[in-house]
């Protein structure tokens, strides 16, 4: 986490009027560029430990953010900048300096509906209708299994879905989560459920459709250290230190590939390339989870920050840059910043449902597919549909 930091910051009081603007962040700014042209002491992130130190070079271009400037002098009094789709680093200036801390960002959440048929391709007709291409991804992504949108899909086949977006400064934010869906092909009715409990998809039945992660990044697996964020006895340093993921150990060039489908946030190296966690891979999942992957020989083409990526594609080769002993995967999977063990987290593709989850997913079903089945027939008369049902969350502007 980032320590709140100071520098000097000549806080004036609440004499003059104030400006309040939100801006795209531009493309190659780094939030070091960004303090510098403020005239501020970029000590504050030389203090930041390893991980901030990430976190601060994990800005997307084209994020939005927020800013608060004294009118008369153009100084800045507050920044909001977004880090991820769950945390924003917060740049403001009291009377003891500039503080660098970070916190979550605020956002409303909206619950839509959308029924229509396929005139031309899922993606394209989703895309049209909502303007939100991450929709029209999790949608294709939660049938990919079932359905062949290549062979299977007819138009003015009826598709539709119940979904949750997020709605920042006015526009949609990050991802999207899709609570239920149908698509009927060749006469058929599919159906699709969100799982709360492990964040993944199945049909009425309690089937697996899609999991929120693969269990492990590659393809053979030796684990050569666990999780132990008490302390372990590090092979290096010696002292005791906490090890905040999994070390796989493989050969040289192994291929990686990333647990889920997401957005790079950072692929580079902390400090330099011979320190902490060498070349490393962080990739932004929904519902406010992080992967990462240390010490890799290089990275795969086009794993550049913002890159979108899917579930299971390779996006690096095993190495030993930075501290390490030989050839290993350093894994980490972390939810809105707390890291958490690997191995033991329950959010991975399987099956299908079982025992108490097996029942509780019917009970859910139960509640939701007359809805789905209301919106269906609703499509079948040929009418696009998109309306809201309820909204909730903070919808401030920051
Ligand atoms: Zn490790």
């Amino acid at each position: 986490m980032v320590r709140a930091v100071l520098t000097a910051c000549l806080f004036s009081s609440a004499l003059f009027a104030n400006l309040v603007s939100t801006q795209d962040w531009p493309v190659n700014r780094s939030f070091y560029d960004y303090l510098i042209l403020n005239k501020i002491d970029p000590i504050l992130i030389s203090e930041l430990d390893e991980d901030s130190y990430v976190a601060v070079r994990t800005i997307l271009s084209g994020t939005t953010f927020y800013e608060h400037r004294e009118e008369k002098t153009d100084r800045l009094l507050h920044a909001l900048i977004p880090i991820s789709e769950e945390q924003q680093i917060s740049l403001y200036c009291n009377k003891d300096g500039y503080r660098l801390e970070i916190v979550p960002v605020r956002y409303a959440i909206v619950r839509e509906t959308l029924a229509t048929r396929i005139q031309s391709s899922l993606q394209a007709d989703l895309i049209g209708i909502t303007g939100n291409s991450r929709l029209a991804h999790e949608i294709t992504a939660i049938f990919d299994d079932r359905v062949d949108f290549r062979r299977d899909v007819q138009k003015n086949d009826p598709i539709g879905a119940i979904y949750l977006r997020k709605v920042r400064l006015g526009k949609t934010w990050g991802s999207v989560t899709v609570e239920s869906a149908f698509i009927e092909t060749n006469g058929k009715r599919r159906y699709a459920f969100y799982y709360p409990e492990d964040e993944g998809y199945y049909d009425e039945k309690g089937n697996a459709l899609a999991g929120l992660f693969l269990k492990y990044p590659l393809k053979f697996i030796k684990i050569t250290s666990e999780y132990q964020p008490a302390g372990r006895q590090h092979p290096i340093y010696g002292q005791l230190r906490p090890h905040l993921g999994v070390d796989f150990g493989a050969s040289a060039g192994t291929p990686i590939y990333t647990v889920a489908e997401g957005v790079v946030r950072f692929a580079g190296c902390q400090r330099t390339c011979a320190e902490g966690y060498g070349k490393q891979v962080v990739i932004e999942h929904k519902n406010g989870w992080q992967s990462r992957y240390a010490h890799l020989q290089s990275f795969a083409s086009k794993i550049t920050q913002g890159a979108r990526v899917s579930q299971g594609q390779t996006i690096g080769y095993v190495g030993k840059t930075g501290v390490t002993t030989g050839y290993h995967l350093h894994f980490e999977m972390r939810r809105n910043g707390q890291t958490t063990n690997p191995l033991a987290i329950k959010n991975v593709r399987q099956d299908g449902l079982k025992g108490k989850d097996l029942s509780n997913f019917l009970a859910l079903v139960e509640k939701r597919r007359g809805d789905l089945d209301y919106y269906a027939d609703t499509a079948k008369t040929g009418v696009n549909r998109i309306s809201l049902i309820d909204a909730n969350g903070n919808s401030n502007a920051n």
